[in-house]
């Protein structure tokens, strides 16, 4: 257990989640004393040791999610509710307490995966061990982030930005990540060996979390090789995926005990509708947060996600809604017919799928662009309104 602790406190620290050095992981069934060592505060052991979960994992997020989710906690009585596909399928939403104490966390952290202790930071549990809570607490840093930087954009259309929202905006600019860059240098020889075509996954996989372009063990990629699509299995982590790619017959949409990702029936839809050799699917932020900025007098508002109509597009990339796996309202149904057109394109609230017809480097700079053009676009509208 401690070795795989740390491998997920790297992580932290590796992906800008947490300040380095600043994690704590607790241990359930762990003496205090043992814990202490980790420098967590018995508030901690004691809720570990109350709540049915292997780890518990507190930290202060490092900026700008410090900021974004004091201010939105600040604004919330009980509870903050983000409204993009990784709070839809993992979190609910995320609770907020004023109390750093065992009794004030045990409720919440019961009914919840990841909680807001205002003035202090985030808690998240993990069920099954520590990769489960370092999953719940990149999912609310991605989450508190999309909801802030949505709803100032809505507010900036509804002229009602108050001075505290403002500051905090700006402070949280002071501390945002340049856009991602790509030059290339992914490997381009042809793939026609299975070994190449993992290899050819592994390599992206590792580059496009690097990049910021996904989080957690969220995102998925695939690489077609005649009649077998090889695949990030479900709950794998992007950057880690040796041993996690599932060698899916094409005739089996089930890819029958191969665990593939949630999102293979969507990739299996693309490569059959048109002639690739690769796809990418991330949750980059701004490309998930203007897919949200939606003006269009929608009667299905609530339910866009899911089921929106309109055709849309932020400059010449599309917008489509669709559920992750092989549901009636299944990204299936809805990426293929249009990822060609866009050379990519957004899920509503959820992330940007690419496809490639030679290597990663043309799908991989294509999501760059992709969210270059969106962040672009998120301050033009900003400014467009004034703000
Ligand atoms: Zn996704
Ligand atoms: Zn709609």
């Amino acid at each position: 257990m401690k070795e795989k602790t740390k491998t997920y406190e790297k992580k932290l620290y590796a992906n800008r989640l947490v300040p380095d050095g600043k994690a704590v992981y607790v241990v359930s069934g762990e003496e205090s004393l043992r814990n202490r060592k980790r420098s967590a505060p018995p508030e901690l052991s004691e809720l570990a040791n109350r709540l049915p979960v292997k780890t518990l994992l507190f930290a202060r997020p490092a900026e700008p999610y410090s900021t974004i989710i004091e201010y939105l906690a600040a604004n919330e009585a009980y509870a903050v509710f983000p409204d993009d596909s990784e709070t839809r399928t993992f979190l609910v939403d995320l609770p907020v307490t004023d109390h750093f104490s065992a009794d004030a966390l045990a409720g919440p952290l019961s009914e919840r995966k990841c909680l807001i202790i205002r003035g202090h930071g985030l808690s998240a549990t993990g069920k099954t061990g520590p990769a489960d809570a370092y999953v719940n607490f990149s999912a609310a840093c991605f989450a508190c982030f999309v909801k802030f930087f949505s709803d100032f954009l809505e507010d900036a259309h509804r002229h009602r930005i108050t001075a505290d929202q403002k500051k905090a905006f700006e402070q949280v600019l002071k501390n945002l990540s340049p856009a991602p860059a790509f030059t290339g240098g992914l490997t381009a020889a042809p793939v026609d060996t299975p070994e190449k075509a993992r290899a050819a996954i592994i390599e992206a996989g590792k580059r496009i979390v690097a990049l910021g372009l996904v989080d957690a063990c969220f995102g998925n990629i695939s690489r077609r090789m005649d009649n077998t699509l090889y695949i990030s299995k479900t709950g794998s982590f992007l950057d880690d995926l040796k041993g996690d790619i599932a060698a899916c017959p094409m005739d089996d949409p089930q890819c029958t005990g191969q665990r593939p990702s949630s999102e293979y029936p969507a990739h299996l839809a693309i490569y059959r509708s048109m002639d690739v050799m690769g796809i990418l699917h991330g949750h980059p932020l701004f490309s998930v947060i203007m897919s949200m900025d939606c003006r269009i007098d929608c009667d299905h508002r609530g339910d866009c996600h899911r089921a929106c109509p309109h055709e849309r597009y932020i400059r010449d990339i599309p917008i489509v809604s669709g559920e992750t796996g092989g549901g009636p309202f299944g990204l299936y149904k809805t990426v293929p017919g249009v990822i060609k057109e866009g050379n990519g394109a957004i899920v509503y609230g959820h992330g940007v799928f690419t496809a490639t017809k030679t290597d990663f480097n043309e799908a991989l700079a294509r999501m760059v662009e992709i969210e270059q053009t969106c962040r672009e676009e998120y301050f033009e509208r900003l400014k467009h309104l004034g703000v």
